[in-house]
């Protein structure tokens, strides 16, 4: 069952620069944004549906950010005082589809395509040891650490309010680290956010 439920899901991609080159990018100058419909989320437990217009559907694991305040035009020392919490965020993409497309509405739209685990409060979370670790029926696939993001959260949520208002509950997912694959019919995958939590799910093919 879904855990949050935001008015927009803002996301950030190619925030690490071995996941731009994994995927023949390079890191772009200033960050690059997208949206998630809320219609794709899911909590932890529920199954992720591979939709049969895919023949590649991959993991992302991710940061997630919950916004605390409504936020416009933050500079980035004001950032993390409005966040609440933060949560494991797995941004599932149909990579050949975003391929084709030049906008990534569909690739990353599909329902079922953003799960995301508890929210802990940001006064739980030891900010300094931020990092992200995917599995895939228990084996590790992805290990990124926040330092090595190219744009950190401050500069992301103060990027993003420079353009809209984020609201109370909204969601910011900051990027994946390299090590993304496709998932198989069967496959159980769970993002872990360091000193955060985990959330878990069941594949099958749609
Ligand atoms: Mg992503």
């Amino acid at each position: 069952m879904k855990t949050i439920s935001p008015s927009k899901i803002v996301c950030v991609g190619r925030n690490y620069a071995k996941h731009a080159a994994e995927l023949g990018g390079e890191v772009p100058d200033e960050p690059l944004l997208f949206f998630k419909p809320p219609s794709s989320l899911i909590g932890d437990g529920d199954t992720i549906v591979m939709p049969a217009a895919s023949k590649r559907v991959d993991f992302e694991g991710e940061i997630g950010v919950i916004m605390g305040k409504e936020a416009r035009n933050l500079a980035a020392s004001e950032v993390w005082d409005h966040i609440e919490a933060l949560v494991p965020v797995n941004d599932i993409t149909a990579r050949d589809l975003q391929r084709i497309d030049d906008q990534w509405a569909r690739a990353k739209g599909f329902d079922t395509f953003c799960s995301v685990g508890t929210p802990i409060p940001l006064g739980d979370v030891d900010r300094s040891t931020l990092g992200v670790i995917t599995r895939v029926n228990g084996e590790v696939v992805q290990e990124g650490d926040a330092a090595d993001m190219v744009f950190d959260i401050p500069t992301i949520i103060e990027y993003i309010t420079a353009i809209m208002t984020l609201e109370p509950g909204d969601l910011v997912a900051t990027g994946t680290p390299d090590g993304v694959a496709p998932l198989s019919d069967g496959d159980v995958v769970e993002i872990e956010v360091v000193g955060v939590g985990a959330v878990k799910n069941p594949v099958v093919q749609g």
